[in-house]
């Protein structure tokens, strides 16, 4: 079942006896996942086999159940914030050996030689897969990773502490660090990925705030007690002009409104892989040389500038355990607004 590889030294105690693993499917756009025995994969040359113990659900994956995002690879296993041990290393892996812990992210490979791979920039390249979209992700016992887009993890977090920072910290820190300098920074949506910014951005000493759905009063409270110097309806008037917004929500509604809460020369991120249609809006908005930017993926040195921050700063993820088997209905939690922070999924 491992095929071929060096180093199997799998804990026995969770190898299950016939090869096979549990793995939540979907078989096709706006379906129920569904729960599948498959083979254990076995890595590449590159790859590692690791076995999950906590996989974070993110938005993104909700917008592919939907498909919002096209179909890349059906059936399939979502999840891209992924923690493991590794379990298996093929022929050619350098940086981990069996028994460590890694995380998988979003970018799960890139073609290594395009002009955007070659000038930094790997996150645009045409041909980038991405983990739990165009390959198979962690809603699965084990999962299998190039290992050269893997991270370590700092040992501070555990497992589920851990999941949230491999998307909503990663591609939260990539929309931060095109905020620039922003001192005051307006945070739109006040999820798994705007808990985990709020609180590096506070650590810098920068000013938040935050916009929420209209009357969430909870989120507005969760936002308080990071540390925002404000908290409100996405339709009110921050007390003060914003240096910068980062948009996490999927909201088109928001730019226009975001750029009305903006000082001169402000940037307006939009964060998300989706977003419903822009509305017109006036240039007067935008005058003033404000920008408005989308944000896509990461690279991998936004990984390793952002686990060195976490390293540093005990960044408090509010991971909300469900069982592998119930990865439907943490996806439906999520997709209601029921929880604060990050929805985590855990084999058992
Ligand atoms: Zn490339
Ligand atoms: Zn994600």
């Amino acid at each position: 079942m491992f095929g071929n590889g060096r180093a199997v030294n799998p804990s026995s105690e969770h190898k299950p006896h016939d090869g096979t693993m549990l793995a939540m499917l979907l078989d096709a756009p706006n379906r129920r996942l569904r729960n599948a025995r498959l083979p254990i994969p076995a890595p590449r040359e590159h790859e590692v086999v690791i076995r999950v113990t906590a996989c974070g659900v993110c938005r993104t994956d909700l917008h592919i159940i939907d498909g919002d995002l096209p179909p890349h690879k059906l059936p399939l296993t979502l999840g891209h914030e992924v923690v493991g041990i590794v379990v298996q290393a093929g022929e050619l892996v350098g940086a981990f050996e069996a028994g460590e812990r890694v995380g998988v992210p979003w970018l799960g490979g890139t073609c290594r030689h395009c002009a955007f791979c070659a000038s930094g920039r790997e996150n645009l390249c045409d041909t980038a897969v991405f983990t739990g979209y165009d390959r198979d992700g962690g809603y699965a016992e084990y999962a299998v990773a190039d290992s050269r887009y893997c991270f370590r993890l700092p040992d501070r977090y555990d497992d589920a502490h851990a999941a949230p920072l491999l998307c909503a910290g990663l591609i939260g820190y990539r929309a931060y660090a095109m905020a620039g300098t922003a001192q005051r920074i307006g945070l739109y949506g006040f999820g798994a990925a705007a808990h985990i910014i709020a609180q590096v951005a506070r650590a810098q000493g920068r000013e938040v705030y935050a916009f929420t759905r209209p009357g969430d009063t909870h989120s507005q409270a969760f936002a308080l007690s990071l540390g925002a110097a404000w908290a409100g309806d996405s339709d009110a008037a921050a007390p003060a002009l914003l240096d910068a917004v980062i948009i996490f929500a999927p909201s088109g509604a928001l730019v226009p409104r975001a750029l009305a809460a903006t000082k001169k020369g402000a940037t307006v991120v939009c964060a998300g892989i989706h977003m419903s249609d822009i509305p017109a809006f006036p240039y007067s908005l935008l005058w003033g040389e404000r920008t408005v930017r989308s944000v896509a993926n990461l690279t991998r040195a936004d990984g390793e500038a952002f686990f060195a921050i976490a390293e540093q700063v005990d960044i408090k993820t509010v991971p909300v355990i469900f069982p592998l088997r119930a990865a439907n209905e943490a996806l439906d939690a999520l997709r209601a607004g029921r929880f604060d922070g990050a929805a985590v999924l855990v084999p058992r």
